[in-house]
Formats: C-alpha cells, structure tokens, sequence
C-alpha cells in the first residue's frame, strides 16, 4: 500500500443512512413506526415480515428518497478530513436496479452534501471488485463480484454486520477506528 492509501468509501450505511431514511418515510406516510425486527441481516427486508415489502419497495424507490436520505453521524466530517490530509478518496456505490430515481439522487446527495467537487469522485457500479483500490470501506459484510478485489474491505460498523470479526471496523465518529488513514 502507498503511503496516502487510495480509498473507496461506499455510500448508503457509510454516508447516506438508508435505515433512517425508511423509518422516516414510513412514519410520514403512514403514521406509524416501521415494522422493522432486530437489524439483523444486511438487506432491511430480511428484518421485515414479507407482508409489508410492497411498502418499503414503494417507499426506497419512490422520486426523493435517496435524494434526501440524512446523512451518517461524522461521515461528512471524515470525507472532508480525509481529503485534506491528501488522500484520494472515491465513493463506490452501487445502485439499486431501479435505477430510474436513485441514480441521479445518489448524485444529488454528494453535491448537497459534500460539495459539488465531489462529483466528480464518485464511481458507480454494481461489481466494487472491478474497482481498484486500497481500502474499500463499506457495510457490507459480503461482497461478491467477477474478479478478486485488490483493495480490502473495512467494515463500517452496523447493527447487522456485528457477527463477523473477520475485519478491521471503521465508525465516523470513533475517529480512533479510522486516524491510521490519516497517519
Ligand atoms: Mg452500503
């Protein structure tokens, strides 16, 4: 690894928070907490019981949602804090197959939210393992694709990737998870 590692930050549970932004919609339109189990699988459906998955594919694929989704406590902080230390820093996010609103929102958000310079630093694909780079810091805790990555995954720490030890795990606002980078 050079000493300014290349890094890959993925965007929903690492910067956009997805979760919160269902449990928000859901509460809008129906006036009700999400029914929404333990998180305790990656995909938030897998902690839903099926009968209210027509819902929540309405709501994440509805105009807006990924446009507005809040955003991960300290992930602003960090991505500008990173930069500024010279790392070339890339967000890799894959987007959902609907990809009608959520592609162009995904945009929306880092231009709102980090800044319009940061457009240009993002790169969207459904395979992260085609993408180059050092450290991929991302929630999710499987990651499959054609090729073996070359970078290595940091898991950013969630409710539902707890299970696996197996890797090193990042949290915004522990910034002791992450001060290597900056060394
Ligand atoms: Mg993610």
């Amino acid at each position: 690894m050079p000493s300014k590692p290349l890094l890959l930050i993925d965007q929903d549970g690492v910067l956009a928070d997805f979760d919160q932004g269902v449990r928000l919609a859901w509460r809008a339109q129906y006036h009700s907490e999400a029914p929404i189990g333990p998180r305790q699988h990656f995909y938030l459906r897998d902690d839903m019981a099926p009968q209210y998955h027509p819902q929540l594919h309405d709501i994440y694929t509805r105009p807006g949602f990924f446009a507005t989704l809040p955003p991960i406590a300290g992930a602003v902080e960090a991505l500008h804090t990173l930069l500024a230390h010279g790392l070339d820093v890339h967000i890799c996010t894959a987007p959902i197959s609907n990809y009608q609103n959520c592609v162009a929102e995904k945009f929306m958000w880092v231009e709102q939210h980090l800044g319009h310079e940061w457009v240009s630093r993002i790169i969207l694909t459904k395979d992260k393992t085609w993408v180059r780079g050092d450290i991929l810091i991302d929630d999710k805790p499987q990651i499959s694709g054609s090729l073996t990555p070359l970078w290595t995954q940091w898991l950013y720490d969630a409710p539902y990737n707890r299970q696996y030890h197996d890797r090193r795990r990042v949290c915004w606002q522990d910034t002791a998870s992450w001060a290597d980078l900056l060394a």
